[in-house]
């Protein structure tokens, strides 16, 4: 048996796929960090406020279309391309500012309603084909 030590925690597990994720570009090979540490990651990542921003953002969006699954994987492709991408790429406190600052809420807001905007064009435009 191949044990593995994790980077993160350095606890040794056995190298197996239920202690240690694949990896996605290579099927043999294991990550270096233990799935109770990305648990754990995820975890703290879900309880900071960028993430509950971004939560909240985005169901106070997608609220206003009409939920059948089709509809529903377009909208999120395209959110997560405009908008998921931008903030990822900000670093944490610019997005804190981003989002919380009076000045720019406006500029959200605007540009939540253009993604909006653009994505109910996009069904009806589908729906005259
Ligand atoms: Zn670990």
């Amino acid at each position: 048996m191949n044990y593995k030590t994790c980077t993160k925690c350095d606890t040794t597990f056995e190298a197996t796929s239920e202690n240690f994720r694949p990896r996605k570009e290579r099927q043999n090979k294991l990550r270096t960090v233990c799935r109770n540490c990305e648990k754990n990651k995820q975890k703290e990542y879900r309880s900071t406020p960028q993430y509950k921003a971004y939560q909240k953002e985005y169901h106070s969006t997608y609220g206003k279309i009409r939920r059948t699954r089709k509809d529903y994987k377009n909208f999120q492709r395209r959110w997560q391309k405009t908008y998921r991408e931008k903030i990822n790429n900000l670093e944490q406190r610019k997005m804190h500012a981003l989002i919380y600052s009076k000045k720019r809420r406006a500029n959200i807001q605007l540009n939540r309603q253009q993604i909006l905007n653009e994505f109910l064009e996009d069904m009806k435009k589908r729906k005259q084909q």
